[in-house]
């Protein structure tokens, strides 16, 4: 009999990391050996008291000092983000689902890709900050990194009817988010509460609000860009409104394969674990008895000019991907903060790119100094 695959899951308590632990509730073979979570820590608890891990991480030391964590016999309770990387490179750990949001992923899912692990990667901006030092890593040490973003896992399930070399394009699909049918005028009066109310996806503000802005579809073309090594002329995106279609590949005879399923990520999630093996599982399943409309549309760059965005750092590589996360997370975090409004998310992202000292083979340090340069930059910009 083999014995059951450990996983870690480096975000448990957000939205990803509830569905990966809803997945592996239901999955046979796999064992919770560790969890992290940076703010709520009531639920981190009972996420172990559930679960029983080895390994307990409290990320955030302010908040887990204030806290009084139960004397739990299972699981061992650590504090603070250096233990993210003694877990993700634990030698007992087979899988690591990379469910943090943002940069502050990107240390522990490195130490994953280093070790050779399994990762399941939900945290798209650890590739769109260093997406070619990652790949170049994942290829010397023989780690598997397999898509949770639902578009990438739809690529990667649709590529297999033939191989990469044989691909014409890859086409992501995109909701449109809440705002698919505003004018630029409306947009400019978005509020937090009107962008953090998604049409299709529950997900956690961060991408909420990246999807309104379409941030988040820039952020996937870069994502796709490293994960397939496809040239940014073989990307395209198309909008979706119904989010059941999760991406399409075109194949160079004119085949095109799509991949479709219920907005769920319990589907991509279970697959990053399973693969290349597909058993049942908890995620909703179409029901193709009842009459269905599917759309696509091509996608209205003036309103949405982040998609732009997303195309110039595919191509430009270096630290441009760096630049660009960075300032979006900090303008996001700002616009959160009611500092900005919506529309100058991607107006002073795009400003802050373009002002950039651009490095083309950067080291990851020199990554990590492009983020806080940007970073720097954007509390200017919104200080202005
Ligand atoms: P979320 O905000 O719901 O959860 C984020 C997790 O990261 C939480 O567990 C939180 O405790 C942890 N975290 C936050 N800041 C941290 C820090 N500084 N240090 C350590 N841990 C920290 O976010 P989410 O929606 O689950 O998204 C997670 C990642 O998955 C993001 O990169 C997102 O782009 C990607 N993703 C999410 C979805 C989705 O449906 N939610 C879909 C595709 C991709
Ligand atoms: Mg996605």
């Amino acid at each position: 009999m083999t014995r059951s695959k450990n996983i870690a899951i480096l975000g448990s308590t957000g939205s990803i990391g509830q569905n990966a632990l809803a997945v592996v509730r239901t999955l046979p073979g796999f064992n919770v050996f560790g969890i992290s979570g940076h703010l709520r820590l009531d639920l981190l608890v009972q996420q172990a008291i559930e679960f029983e891990p080895e390994y307990v991480v409290a990320t955030d030391l302010e908040g887990a000092n204030e806290f009084e964590f139960p004397r739990l016999s299972a699981s061992k309770f650590e504090v603070g983000p250096e233990k993210l990387i003694s877990l993700a490179a634990h030698e007992q750990v087979d899988t690591v689902i990379a469910a943090i949001v943002g940069i502050a992923g990107l240390e522990s899912t490195w130490a994953a890709v280093e070790r050779g692990k399994r990762v399941a990667l939900a945290n798209k901006e650890t590739l769109v900050v260093a997406g070619q030092l990652f790949v170049d890593l994942a290829r010397k040490t023989g780690s598997e990194i397999l898509p949770v973003d639902s578009e990438h896992s739809a690529v990667f399930q649709a590529v297999k009817s033939g191989c990469i070399k044989e691909v014409k394009k890859v086409f992501l699909t995109a909701s449109g988010g809440p705002f698919r049918d505003f004018d630029v005028a409306e947009m400019k009066c978005v509020t937090v509460e009107q962008a953090l109310a998604h049409p299709t996806w529950n997900m956690g503000q961060k991408i909420t609000v990246d999807s309104a802005t379409m941030m988040n579809k820039a952020l996937e073309i870069v994502e796709a860009r490293w994960l397939f090594d496809l040239e940014p002329e073989k990307i395209g995106v198309v909008i979706h409104p119904q989010s059941i279609i999760h991406s399409l590949v075109e194949f160079v005879d004119g085949s095109v394969m799509a991949q479709m399923s219920p907005p769920d990520m319990k589907l991509p999630i279970q697959y990053a674990l399973t693969y290349p093996e597909r058993v049942e599982g908890p995620s909703p399943r179409l029901d193709l008895s009842q009459a269905m409309e599917l759309e696509l549309l091509p996608p209205d760059l003036d309103r949405f000019p982040a998609l732009k965005l997303g195309f110039d750092v595919a191509r430009a590589g270096g630290t441009a991907g760096a630049v660009l996360n960075a300032a979006n997370e900090a303008a996001v975090q700002a616009f959160l903060n009611k500092e900005i409004s919506f529309t100058d998310i991607v107006a002073a992202n795009r400003e802050i790119l373009e002002q950039h000292n651009f490095e083309t083979q950067p080291s990851l340090q020199a990554l990590l100094a492009a983020d806080r340069w940007a970073r720097m930059e954007m509390s200017k910009w919104i200080a202005a």
